[in-house]
């Protein structure tokens, strides 16, 4: 059972709260995200945060980076490791690729379509040659881009549509956006 800040957990007559937890008129609450562990013998609850595992990246790994050269048939992507509730995501490398083949499903002209220098993505790994050339997918409703910026102004861009705009250059770019883009969310 995994319990979110403020959730009601226990009554400060049966329990009191340990780490993780706090009393307020003789209730416990969480207050972080977690597991509640019952110590019978104690009388206290306690919700410990995530260990953080570093965890090596494989095939099929999810990958947060941002885009920093883009040519017509690739970009160069920088990615950098993330903390989910259960571990620590370290890359492989620093420097991976997305080849055009894989941006997604149906024909594209360019790789300067669908991304632009500075954009941040979430990729899938989808192939490590001598463990450490690392090739990227942006195939799929969950993968692209999640933030970007305007190449004229650098404030952040509106998605409209199947593309993103700036509303102070009104200015449309053309991108593969990740469905969440704007309030990405961490897997878990
Ligand atoms: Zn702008």
């Amino acid at each position: 059972m995994v319990v979110t800040p403020g959730e009601h957990i226990a009554i400060a007559e049966e329990f009191m709260p340990g780490v993780g937890a706090y009393e307020r008129d003789g209730e416990v609450f969480a207050a972080v995200v977690g597991e509640p562990k019952f110590d019978q013998i104690e009388r206290e609850v306690r919700i410990d945060s995530p260990r953080k595992i570093p965890r090596r990246n494989v095939v099929g790994s999810i990958v947060y980076g941002r885009i920093v050269q883009v040519y017509d048939k690739y970009a160069v992507v920088e990615l950098f490791p993330y903390n989910t509730r259960r571990f620590r995501l370290v890359p492989p490398s620093r420097l991976s690729t997305i080849r055009i083949a894989n941006i997604r499903r149906g024909f594209v002209k360019t790789v300067r379509d669908e991304f632009g220098v500075g954009d941040w993505i979430r990729a899938k790994i989808l192939k490590i040659q001598k463990r450490f050339y690392v090739d990227l997918s942006t195939e799929g409703s969950r993968f692209g881009v999640i933030k970007a910026y305007c190449p004229k102004c650098r404030r952040p861009l509106v998605r409209r549509g199947a593309a993103l705009y700036c509303p102070r250059c009104k200015l449309t770019v053309k991108r593969k956006i990740a469905e969440d883009y704007g309030n990405p969310v961490l897997p878990r």
